[in-house]
């Protein structure tokens, strides 16, 4: 038995064509048709496709983040012994690489330092009065429960 392709306009075996999808209308496309299509489609709708992902990322932040914390929390131990194991059997090499990427992206990395400084000027400096603002507290905290103790003794 052979079966009309509605895309490339032939006759083909039952066998070019995926049975489990239900015709409806008697638009069958076989197999070579049917992956071409999905690409057609996926190039098509590629920017489409991308912002409905994004848009379902987005959606599920919370779900994915939950789910790879969750997966993180269960192989920890696995994760870390990997990463250990793989660290220490391939020490030089991890240490080459480092340094030759390190040694091939000094400039990039200067100006990305450099660049990073600068957009991020004022939450740098939000960032520093907030620790320094922190620090003077711990530290008048800590002189006060000293003078409380000596109070106390
Ligand atoms: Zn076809």
């Amino acid at each position: 038995m052979r079966k009309f392709c509605s895309k490339c306009k032939q006759w083909k075996d039952m066998e070019e064509f995926y049975e489990r999808r239900r015709i409806i209308g008697g638009k069958a496309k076989c197999k070579a048709c049917e992956i071409e299509s999905i690409k057609e489609y996926r190039e098509i709708n590629k920017e489409k496709i991308k912002e409905r992902n994004k848009q379902w990322r987005e959606k599920n932040k919370e779900k994915i983040k939950e789910k790879s914390k969750k997966y993180y929390e269960e192989n920890k131990e696995k994760i870390a012994a990997y990463k250990k194991k793989y660290n220490e059997e391939h020490k030089e090499e991890v240490k080459e690489r480092q340094k030759a990427y390190q040694e091939k992206n000094k400039e990039k990395l200067r100006e990305y330092k450099k660049k990073y400084a600068k957009d991020n000027e004022e939450r740098l400096r939000e960032y520093r009065r907030e620790y320094y603002r922190e620090y003077n507290r711990r530290k008048r905290k800590e002189a006060k429960e000293r003078e409380e103790k000596k109070n106390v003794l």
